[in-house]
């Protein structure tokens, strides 16, 4: 018997799909690394960050250039600029780019400049956008819902599969609970439970599922101690300066620590089999 999420369960596909962008691959055996910032804010900046990053070793080039902000007096991206300004940076570096999608008719303008599309926390039961990317053969990396049970999410993943778009990654980015000490707690359980559960690759994101730039590595290590195929981390060079998520964001210098641990630890990361 078939779990309510069908195309997803480890019982309908034992092996582990591995999603290809460019010459990553996520869910095969060494972790992937998407970083950059929050939000798309400057060309130059974005141009010389993501230099700099691809020689540490980052794998995708992160940026949102239309984000879904609680308040609607706070920074709302960039749009249609900070797409095309998002692209010519992952060019000039030399990174496929991840950028959010949320609305429907943003999806031509996204499909054009964006290498993965992520459906963020707050559309990841907006049914209509999951069956629009579901028809696309974009890989997509679907965000938790920050209230969502981990069958939820992969019932939402389900309508982008059922549409014929097998390209999914998951990304596990913190749920309310009752504790106001970090933004979100970060479901160290789900990585693990989703990883036996589906073969769907899922990457870890620590920077909205700590909210505190301290905790992001620490977190990022445990995820992929729980089975992480990888992990998205908020950088920006002036995180004081940053117009969306300056306290999550590490820095550049930050970073390069890691990617070398990275390195070191290879391939002997564990690997979750169901
Ligand atoms: C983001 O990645 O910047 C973002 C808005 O994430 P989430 O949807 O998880 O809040
Ligand atoms: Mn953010």
């Amino acid at each position: 018997m078939l779990p309510p999420y069908k195309l997803a369960s480890r019982e309908w596909q034992r092996e582990n799909t591995v999603v290809r962008i460019g010459d990553c691959q996520v869910g095969g055996d060494a972790p992937v690394v998407i970083a950059g910032p929050c939000a798309v804010e400057d060309e130059e900046m974005l141009v010389r960050l993501a230099c700099r990053l691809k020689a540490m070793g980052v794998h995708m080039l992160r940026g949102g250039a239309y984000k879904p902000r609680t308040s609607p007096y706070t920074f709302q991206g960039l749009g249609a600029e900070g797409l095309r300004m998002l692209h010519a940076a992952g060019r000039a570096a030399g990174l496929p780019v991840v950028t959010e999608l949320t609305d429907v008719r943003h999806l031509a303008e996204v499909c054009r400049y964006a290498d993965v599309i992520q459906i963020g926390s707050r559309n990841m039961q907006n049914f209509g956008l999951l069956r629009e990317v579901g028809r696309l053969r974009v890989p997509v990396l679907l965000k938790r819902g920050f209230a969502a049970t981990i069958e939820e999410w992969l019932l939402a993943a389900e309508y982008i599969l059922v549409g014929g778009n097998r390209e999914v990654i998951l990304c596990e980015r913190g749920i309310r609970s009752f504790e106001p000490y970090t933004r979100n707690t970060f479901d160290i359980n789900a990585v693990a439970a989703v990883k036996h559960l589906s073969h769907l690759p899922l990457v870890a994101d620590p920077s909205h599922g700590t909210g505190r730039r301290e905790l992001v590595l620490p977190v990022a290590r445990a995820a992929l101690a729980a089975g992480a195929d990888g992990v998205m981390l908020e950088v920006h060079p002036q995180p004081d300066k940053a117009l969306s998520d300056g306290p999550q964001s590490l820095l550049p210098g930050d970073l390069a620590g890691f990617m070398e641990e990275l390195r070191g630890a290879g391939r002997r990361r564990p690997r979750v089999i169901a």
